[in-house]
């Protein structure tokens, strides 16, 4: 159930203070990913509101890869993967957002579906919303339809949830500071 996958995202997540730089609270959900029955129960949670109304999960490198194939797997569905920029082969789809410091890009390769093709974003952390955000208006831009975006863990006072919600339903386990 939902519950049972927030409880266990909760107790799984490490907390990382000054990881990747001084002052990030980093939160490393890859012990949810290491455990068999927190993996199953977590992408069960994840797909739950969306059941049935997708044909692809799109996961958001790097975290949401192992994510997007979890509940792809679950639910019969296919993968996208949103991927950093220089990744992909061939032609993509680019979008730039900015980062706290700087700018950073990602990509999709177009094609790959039919057009008016329901997706689901999923990916491990929400923090501002920015990563999200670009990976929508990547799958819009390549036709097809965002049915929502699913993530483990979404961060207070960033922002992200706000930032998204007038575009796609923000579906989070669990929600930490
Ligand atoms: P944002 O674009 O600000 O929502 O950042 C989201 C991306 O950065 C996600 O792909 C997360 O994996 C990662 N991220 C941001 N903040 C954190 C954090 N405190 N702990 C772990 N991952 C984070």
């Amino acid at each position: 159930t939902a519950s049972d996958a927030a409880a266990l995202v909760d107790r799984l997540t490490a907390v990382v203070p000054d990881f990747p730089t001084p002052g990030i609270l980093f939160r490393d959900v890859t012990p949810v990913f290491a455990d068999a029955e927190a993996f199953s129960t977590v992408c069960a949670g994840l797909a739950e509101p969306f059941e049935g109304g997708f044909t692809a999960v799109a996961g958001i490198e790097a975290r949401g890869f192992a994510l997007a194939g979890g509940i792809a797997a679950q639910t019969g569905t296919g993968v996208l993967t949103v991927r950093k920029a220089g990744k992909l082969p061939g032609e993509v789809l680019k979008e730039s957002y900015s980062l706290e410091y700087g700018e950073a890009s990602i990509e999709l390769r177009p094609g790959q579906l039919p057009k008016g093709s329901r997706v689901l974003v999923a990916d491990d952390v929400l923090a501002t919303g920015g990563t999200a955000e670009a990976s929508i208006t990547l799958l819009e831009r390549a036709g097809y339809e965002v049915v929502g975006i699913a993530v483990l863990l979404e961060l207070d006072g960033l922002g992200g949830r706000d930032r998204l919600a007038s575009r796609v339903p923000v579906h989070a386990l669990g929600s930490a500071p």
